[in-house]
């Protein structure tokens, strides 16, 4: 089987070999990185329409490589599912949100984080007792932790899905539905699962003062959210005309760069004891 293989091989153009070795590269790269510690988290503010004031920061993964440009988790992400070692990365980045939030807390700022978490952790046979061990070590209260989901984890298996976001806010651990629009959506998820946030996906965002069917789905979500008692989050928002449109159409809670780019903890804790962000 094994000269089977090797036979095979030689069909493969040299492009494809070359692809492959970069992408084995990848995950090798990516097992050192954990292991070497490697890995930071940067968070990003979500403000409040009105106030400006911070209510939720968002994680996110970063991969500073000396001598590398800084490579976006959009690109290595899927390669950490694909290899599985989004599991031991992805309960990295749980315990450290989850530690930064405690700090913040302590320094008097406490602040709910928002942590991604990918269809193939979620629906790892040890991921709840991970969430319940994580908050157990750091002490976090479990209702400063929101879990970030996208719609294909609830395309993937949905009595299972169900009776993990049950559990979930049995503890008190509150869901997100991120990149809302994008993805399968279908409303009836919002229905049948308990979910307390809608993050409207940013391409909706990017193009709704220019494009009035954007601004029109944002308007729409937005009313849909009130309707059914569901926070919601514009991601992506860059400019003050997209601010000021996404607070005349009813929108809550705001993130992007033009209240603050993902900045490291300390930055961030800066950011919180100032209180506001306009
Ligand atoms: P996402 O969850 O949709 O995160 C939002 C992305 O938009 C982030 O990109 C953020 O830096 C970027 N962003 C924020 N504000 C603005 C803005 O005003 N304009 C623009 N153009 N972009 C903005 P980032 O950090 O490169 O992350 C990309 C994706 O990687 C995330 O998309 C998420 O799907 C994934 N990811 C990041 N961290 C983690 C993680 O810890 N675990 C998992 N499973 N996925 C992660
Ligand atoms: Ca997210
Ligand atoms: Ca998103
Ligand atoms: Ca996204």
């Amino acid at each position: 089987a094994k000269q089977d293989g090797r036979a095979r091989f030689h069909f493969f153009s040299a492009e494809i070999e070359e692809s492959l070795r970069s992408r084995h590269r990848l995950a090798s790269d990516l097992r050192l990185a954990l292991e070497g510690r490697q890995f930071r988290l940067h968070y990003q503010p979500q403000v409040a329409a009105g106030s400006g004031r911070i209510v939720g920061v968002e994680a996110l993964l970063r991969w500073p490589r000396s001598g590398a440009p800084a490579t976006s988790p959009a690109a290595f992400i899927p390669m950490a599912e694909e290899s599985g070692l989004i599991v031991p990365l992805g309960a990295w980045v749980l315990g450290e949100a989850c530690a930064a939030a405690c700090r913040w807390r302590d320094a008097g700022a406490p602040t709910r984080v928002s942590v991604n978490v990918s269809a193939v952790q979620f629906l790892d046979p040890g991921w709840l007792d991970l969430v319940r061990a994580t908050l157990a070590r750091t002490g976090l209260t479990a209702g400063l932790l929101e879990l970030e989901i996208t719609e294909g984890v609830l395309a993937r298996d949905l009595p299972r899905t169900l009776g993990i976001i049950n559990e979930l806010k049995a503890i008190g651990v509150s869901i997100a539905l991120d990149d809302f629009g994008t993805g399968y959506s279908s409303l009836s998820y919002l229905k049948r699962f308990p979910i307390d946030v809608l993050k409207i996906d940013q391409s909706f965002v990017r193009e709704m003062t220019d494009d009035p069917c954007d601004a029109a789905i944002v308007g729409a979500v937005t009313r849909m959210a009130q309707g059914l008692g569901l926070q919601l989050v514009a991601e992506g928002v860059e400019t003050p005309a997209q601010a000021d449109l996404l607070a005349q159409l009813g929108c809550g809670i705001m993130q992007g760069y033009r209240f603050s780019r993902p900045v490291p903890e300390e930055d961030l804790l800066r950011l919180l004891l100032h209180g506001t962000l306009t």
